[in-house]
């Protein structure tokens, strides 16, 4: 535990380390010294990204008529990014440290007013610290640094040049087309991808909040131009009722209406949902208002139309488009923050994560009292068997005694544990067939039918999309 922790406000290196140590998160190539701006999930840290990924799915396309899913290649041809401005304008303003030579966003560093020799101030004069070795440097023109992964699609020297998809839209205003003819949907309908993004980042960093290897979960929603206002408020209203539905408190997600002039080179209107992270109030989610941008630029660049006909009035248009884009990546890493707890229990102090039943990566523990009696773990079995086939996310715990086994779950935020003892088996005779369901947040167990316990598991969860 971290010095700067409090109750329910831990420190970045708390949740890392409880995400290394318990299977979440484990920094990438680490044996090797690591890959920075890479981290791979683990066993634990799959289940709760992709419940984070199926609720959104559930949401933001399953549940609407509007919506279709794609899975667009992450390699596309050059031209797509030519078309969106990305190759041209995809950069970062860059400046170098005089000594160290290590490189950062000019935005971002630390900057403080000049002194001369005499340690008088200088007006309007500043320098800035470098965060690596602490030197002065003067002030620099900043240079503008491509973050895009450039390959190459083919073994020759001359192959072609391509790029990894620096955000997941680009393959969705490629589907745009085959949307429109295949499905014939009827305007606005909107197109979803979950899928991979790469940018080359001056500085990776927190944890999984800067990466270089990301994820996205990304919709371009396709309107008729009059109506923008409308749906981006619709979208925006769909975003808060998302975080509430994954754990996270109004209070900690706070709007930034950005300015003109900090906003991308396609955004007619953008709004940054941010979060309290422990390293400062920082982007999570972003909503933007691309005009006809993409759509304009694709048809030029393709000479491929991409106009929509409105069959009932024949009008023939360009839609525009409104795009909310999450990380997944900063959702799991807001996820972990809002959950983690620490309380008092029976005199010791616990630690223990209230995700939803929704995002638990475990719904439910099932144990015998004790391991080395074969006929208490032979019905523990029968339970976590039958309970597994309805529920996939399902553990089994025999290791220890049976309060630490509680304790560890409680880590990970498994919601409910089913305890399998000698009443079970009919010790007292009018327990049979009974057993122990603990909840996590309350820690109080109650005996119940083996079948009301499964009932209750499965209850929690239902209407709710599994692995
Ligand atoms: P920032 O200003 O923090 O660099 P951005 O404004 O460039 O972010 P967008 O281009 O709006 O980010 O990307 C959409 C979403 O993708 C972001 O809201 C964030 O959730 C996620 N994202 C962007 N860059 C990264 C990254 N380097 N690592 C992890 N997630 C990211």
């Amino acid at each position: 535990m971290s010095m700067s922790d409090t109750q329910n406000n831990p420190s970045l290196e708390t949740i890392i380390s409880l995400a290394k140590r318990r299977g979440f998160v484990f920094p990438g190539s680490e044996i090797y010294g690591g890959l920075a701006g890479t981290y791979d999930y683990g066993p634990l840290g799959v289940a709760l990204k992709n419940n984070i990924k199926n609720m959104w799915w559930r949401m933001f396309v399953e549940l609407r008529d509007d919506m279709y899913g794609v899975d667009a290649a992450i390699l596309m041809n050059s031209k797509v990014w030519e078309a969106s401005g990305h190759i041209a304008g995809f950069s970062d303003p860059l400046i170098e440290c005089e000594k160290c030579k290590h490189r950062f966003r000019a935005d971002q560093v630390q900057t403080k007013p000049k002194k001369d020799e005499s340690g008088i101030v200088l007006e309007n004069e500043e320098v800035w610290i470098c965060e690596h070795c602490g030197t002065k440097n003067e002030m620099a023109e900043p240079r503008q640094f491509n973050m895009m992964f450039k390959t190459r699609a083919g073994a020759s020297e001359d192959a072609p040049a391509v790029y990894l998809r620096p955000e997941t839209a680009g393959g969705i205003f490629m589907n745009y087309k085959n949307i429109i003819d295949s499905v014939h949907p009827k305007l606005p309908f909107g197109i979803a991808q979950i899928g991979k993004a790469f940018r080359n980042e001056i500085a990776p960093r927190d944890f999984i909040f800067r990466l270089r290897e990301l994820e996205q979960m990304e919709v371009e929603y396709f309107i008729k131009q009059e109506e923008w206002e409308r749906a981006f408020e619709q979208w925006r209203v769909l975003m808060h009722e998302y975080a509430q539905a994954i754990g996270i408190k109004g209070s900690a997600l706070h709007e930034l209406e950005i300015l003109p002039e900090d906003r991308a080179h396609y955004s007619e209107r953008t709004i940054d949902f941010e979060f309290d992270y422990p390293f400062g109030r920082k982007e999570l989610w972003g909503l933007a208002y691309r005009t006809d941008f993409d759509l304009s630029a694709h048809e030029k660049g393709s000479g491929v139309e991409l106009k929509y006909l409105d069959e009932a009035t024949k009008e023939k248009f360009t839609p525009h488009v409104i795009e909310p884009s999450l990380g997944v990546d900063r959702t799991v890493l807001a996820v972990l923050l809002s959950a983690y707890r620490k309380d008092d229990l029976g005199g010791g102090e616990r630690t223990y994560l209230a995700f939803s039943p929704a995002l638990a990566p475990v719904k439910a523990m099932v144990s015998p009292l004790l391991k080395n009696k074969p006929e208490l773990v032979e019905k523990a079995r029968e339970v976590y068997t039958v309970l597994k086939k309805d529920v996939p996310q399902i553990m089994w715990d025999d290791n220890g005694n049976i309060g630490k086994r509680y304790r560890r779950q409680d880590e990970i935020g498994t919601p409910f544990c089913i305890t399998i003892d000698f009443d079970t088996l009919g010790e007292k005779p009018e327990l049979k067939d009974t057993v122990t369901l603990r909840q996590r947040d309350t820690a109080v167990q109650t005996r119940m039918s083996i079948t009301e316990a499964i009932l209750s598991v499965r209850e929690s969860i239902r209407g709710i999309p599994l692995t």
